[in-house]
């Protein structure tokens, strides 16, 4: 049995595609005229805002001294495993403190459990997003470089109060 082929003729503008490509052209002046939204960093720096999961920090009071009680709460709950501390006994009435406390940014996932179980708010996500190095080594965030002036996070400080509330009940 024979079998007709239905052909569709296409016209001369069909074949050039022209509908397609002045469709393709509106739309691309339409956006040339809108507000830019590709941010020219770095440059243009981001303003972070309060609730960005940064670099997690430890917080320094005004004396100097770690908020840290050395619990290890916060090392036990780290899904990525990227804290470790090692306690000591202290005078002060804490009792406690770390004699050493590392955080291996290489493994963090920046989920900010930490922040959330510490009971004393010592260890804070701040608004620190830049991470990239050369070395391995660099990317492990030891005690002096971890331990930050209270002041530089008391912004953040206040949002956690907040946020998690059940802990100041
Ligand atoms: S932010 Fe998450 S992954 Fe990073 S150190 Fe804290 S608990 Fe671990
Ligand atoms: S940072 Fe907080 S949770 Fe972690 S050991 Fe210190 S006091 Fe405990």
């Amino acid at each position: 049995m024979k079998v007709r082929r239905m052909e569709k003729r296409l016209s001369l503008m069909e074949k050039l595609a022209i509908p397609e490509i002045l469709k393709g052209l509106s739309i691309t002046f339409r956006n040339m005229f809108r507000p830019k939204v590709t941010r020219q960093y770095p440059e243009e720096r981001y303003e972070a805002p309060i609730a960005l999961k940064g670099q997690p920090l430890l917080v320094e009071n005004e004396d100097g001294t770690p908020r840290c009680v050395a619990c290890s709460m916060c090392e036990v709950v780290c899904p990525a495993m990227a804290i470790t501390i090692k306690a000591e006994e202290t005078e002060r009435y804490i009792e406690r403190e770390p004699e050493e406390f590392s955080i291996d940014m290489l493994r963090c996932i920046l989920c900010g459990l930490c922040e959330e179980v510490c009971p004393k708010e010592a260890i804070i996500m701040s608004d620190r997003y830049e991470l990239a190095n050369f070395t391995r080594e660099s990317l492990v965030f030891h005690k002096d470089r971890l331990m930050t002036p209270i002041k530089e996070l008391e912004g953040r400080i206040r949002f956690t109060k907040e946020k998690f509330d059940k802990w100041h009940r």
